[in-house]
């Protein structure tokens, strides 16, 4: 900041004057930056201080980025792992159900989007054709009528 300009008694003054000015500018702009880099350094300790991802990667190695608060994994693999639908082995017309309900309650849930859910449910619904009904046609036979 410049308080007063003096009377100028020559342009060798004027032209120091005026690198003065740029220097005083260039300053104030240098620390504006330094207090900016120390309140970054102030966040990066306290971001180096907190709880680290849970996820091992497959070679073994921690995932090494910060967890979300209240969860053990990073926003990545938070996502990634909620992504993960949970559908258990489909082997006949009831895991086919299980797998199902499990379906419908994890889109209600939000675990999973709509995209994800719909490609699972054609899986599921092929799974479905591949396998005889055999759980409802012993039945029928069993009872006929029913
Ligand atoms: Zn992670």
């Amino acid at each position: 900041m410049v308080a007063f300009i003096p009377h100028l008694n020559c342009t060798q003054e004027s032209a120091n004057l005026i690198r003065h000015i740029d220097e005083n500018v260039r300053l104030t702009e240098m620390q504006a930056d330094a207090a900016r880099r120390a309140a970054n350094l102030k966040y990066l300790k306290k971001a180096n201080r907190a709880k680290r991802c849970a996820h091992m990667k497959s070679n073994g190695q921690s995932c090494g980025s910060p967890a979300v608060r209240g969860q053990p994994y990073c926003h990545f693999h938070a996502q990634a792992r909620g992504a993960t639908a949970e559908l258990p082995v489909i082997e006949d017309q009831r895991s086919l159900q299980l797998a199902l309900t499990k379906l419908a309650s994890q889109v209600a849930a939000k675990k999973i989007d709509a995209e994800q859910a719909r490609i699972l449910l054609r899986i599921l619904e092929s799974a479905g054709r591949n396998f005889p009904n055999s759980g409802n046609e012993a039945l029928a036979r069993k009872f006929p009528g029913i």
